[in-house]
Formats: C-alpha cells, structure tokens, sequence
C-alpha cells in the first residue's frame, strides 16, 4: 500500500526515527505555540537560539565532548570538510599523512593536496578498499600537522574498529556514516566532521568537533566562511544556518538521549549487524565483501558474484518494500545501511528474504 512506510536502506539521506518525523509533523505549522513553522522561524529569535543552544547541549551530553572543543553546525557537507580541513589545520609545517580507505577518503587527500605537501600514509584501493590497510605511528612523517582518516567507509562498508595508533600526532576524522552509531572518545581526535545525512538529520547541516586551540591559525587570506574560527566565534549564527536540519538534529539528539543514549544505540546497532553478518557468513550464495574485522556496522556490503542474480534480488526487495539495496555505483553488488534509524524488524524482513531468495534461486 502507497500509504505505508518501506524500510529504506539508502546510504544516505536515510532513515529517521519515525518518532521524530512524528513530532516534526504535529509541528510543522506551528512550533511550540510560536504560529509558525521552525522552517519559517527567524534565526535570531528566541525561540531558535533555544533550538539550536539545546541542540548543542544534547550533542555534547551524547558524545561526551569536552569543554575546550568546538561544536559547530556548519554547511556544504562532508565535501566542504575536506577544502576546511586543510585549510584550517595545514597551518605549521603544511603537511599532512591521509590513509586511503575508499572513494571519500581519496577525495578528502586530492582535495588537501591543493593546500600543502601532502601524503598517503597507507592505501587499500588496490584491493577494491576491501580492509583498512594498518600502519604504525613511525609510518607517519614525524613533523605533519595532521593524519586524516575515514572512520567507516560509507561505499565500501569497512570502519576502523579501533582508534588507530597515530601516536603524538594530531588525528582528524571524517565520521559522516557512524557518528552516534559508537561510543568514540572525542579527546584523542583534534577535528571529528560528519555531514548529518546518515545518523542525524536531513542534508544540509555539517557537524564539526574541533578542539579551540586548532582554530583560528588560517591564512588571512581563507573565505570568511571557510574558517573555523568565523562560526566558532559565533555560535554557529555567522550567516543564516540550517535551521531546520539543526532542529531536526535536535530532536534526534533528544531521542538518542531518551533511548538510552549512544551506548544503548550502540547495542542496537550490533544486535542488527549481527542478525545479517551471522547470514551472511552461514550462506552459500550471499558473500560478505569486506574484511571480517574491519566490517561496518552501518554499512553492509555483499555479492551473490552473479550481476544478474543481484539485479533480480535488489528488484524483488523492492517489492517488498526494501529499497535501495543496490551497491555503490561503481561498485555493483549489494549494500544494506543499518543506520540508527533502522528499526531491527528491517533487518529481520531482509535476512528472512535473503533465505527465501536463496532457497527459490539455488
Ligand atoms: N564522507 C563520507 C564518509 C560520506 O559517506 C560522504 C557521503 O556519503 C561524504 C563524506 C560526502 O558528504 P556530502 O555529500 O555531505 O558532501
């Protein structure tokens, strides 16, 4: 029925809690007793300034991040991250060491190479970036102002299952498609970004965590808003933010804190990992792609090695109301994002086609 909700699987935007989408809803015309729309609402009157001061609050209570980092609620993606991040961080000796764990992250190192020497620490492109190649902290150039890494590998569905060893060097993360998916210990990274597409709130509101003492040291002649220091200075309300993303971001954090916080999420988003990784490794026709211990839990990606067997399988999914299935363009097969938002009966509805599948298809 056109009427009812599909469980949708798209790396991103994706899934929201249906519960805030609910509460966005009763309040799309008139926010809190306001007469209008948060849409609509100026973003220098009261009412925002609490949206977005909440907003902040929650994420920094979720997270636990400390008082000497920044959160700001910025725009122009991840893709905008990888211009600021170097421009902001290449500051000293201007290089920088990126380990090369997928099509983001090599967009992340071409963009940087624009704004000083940089390098690649490590690469698993070769291998189809089906692991996350290890290094050791003396594989680093020792006087780099920053590592950058890919914490999960949206495409390819790997993630770094621990916080790699980069010793006494300042360590920088995109985390766009795990944020709030993991418990992470903000102090060992100098900048987390994270566009809000996966775990938190529709496009268009980039989260970046920067520690103070980073910013502020851009060259006088960087974009006024591409330097950290113009939005840290100003709350976030330099210019006119996402102010209706933020919102929603905000409610998403209420919801996280209401359910248990990130660890409570956490769990949930092993228990459904599990539920299809368990699949996967007892089945004889879906194959996993990626290396058993770098797999993502937000991500899930696998073959039957039959393109048209795929195609037939993403195609009978969708009429079941589980879209958006199919792998990365270039990258074919199938890719299942569990985010947050996914509720387990999603993933239980898929493992229980993927058997019916299989049985029907031997
Ligand atoms: N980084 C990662 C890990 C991603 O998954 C994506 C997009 O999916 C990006 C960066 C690019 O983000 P945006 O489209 O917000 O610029």
């Amino acid at each position: 029925a056109t009427n009812e909700r599909v469980f949708n699987f798209s790396a991103g935007p994706s899934t929201l809690p249906v519960e805030v989408l609910e509460k966005a809803a009763a309040e799309m015309l008139n926010y809190d007793g306001t007469g209008e729309s948060v849409m609509e609402m100026s973003h220098r009157s009261a009412e925002y300034k609490q949206i977005i001061e909440d907003a902040e609050k929650n994420l920094r209570t979720l997270m636990n991040i400390p008082d000497d980092y920044y959160v700001l609620f910025l725009q122009g993606g991840g893709t905008l991250q990888f211009s600021m991040v170097p421009i902001n961080l290449l500051t000293g000796s201007k290089k920088a060491d990126y380990l090369i764990t997928g099509n983001w992250a090599k967009k992340a190192y071409e963009e940087a190479t624009k704004f000083g020497d940089v390098k690649i620490l490590a690469s698993s492109e070769e291998d189809n970036y089906s692991y996350i190649p290890k290094f050791k902290p003396e594989d680093i150039r020792p006087d780099v102002d920053y590592v950058h890494i890919c914490y999960n590998n949206t495409i390819f569905g790997t993630h770094c299952n621990e916080v790699p060893d980069v010793g006494d060097h300042l360590l920088v993360a995109d985390m766009s498609s795990c944020i709030l998916s993991e418990e992470v210990d903000v102090t060992k990274f100098g900048l987390i970004y994270a566009g809000a597409q996966k775990n938190v709130a529709p496009a268009g509101v980039t989260i970046v965590i920067v520690r103070k003492d980073l910013v502020g040291k851009a060259p006088a002649n960087t974009p006024v808003y591409l330097d950290y220091a113009t939005h840290a200075k100003k709350g976030s309300m330099y210019n006119t933010p996402p102010c209706y993303p933020i919102y929603i971001a905000g409610e998403v954090f209420k919801y996280l804190l209401k359910n248990g916080g990130v660890k409570a999420t956490h769990e949930r988003d092993v228990e459904k990992a599990n539920l299809l990784y368990g699949y996967l490794d007892k089945s004889e026709m879906f194959k996993p792609s990626v290396a058993k211990e770098d797999r993502s839990l937000m991500n899930i990606t696998f073959v039957t090695g039959d393109p048209e067997l795929d195609k037939k399988f993403i195609a009978g999914a969708k009429e079941q109301g589980m879209i958006n299935l199919a792998g990365y363009r270039t990258v074919g097969g199938m890719r299942a994002s569990t985010y947050n938002a996914m509720p387990l009966e999603g993933v239980e509805a898929l493992v229980a086609y993927m058997e019916k599948f299989e049985n029907e298809n031997k």
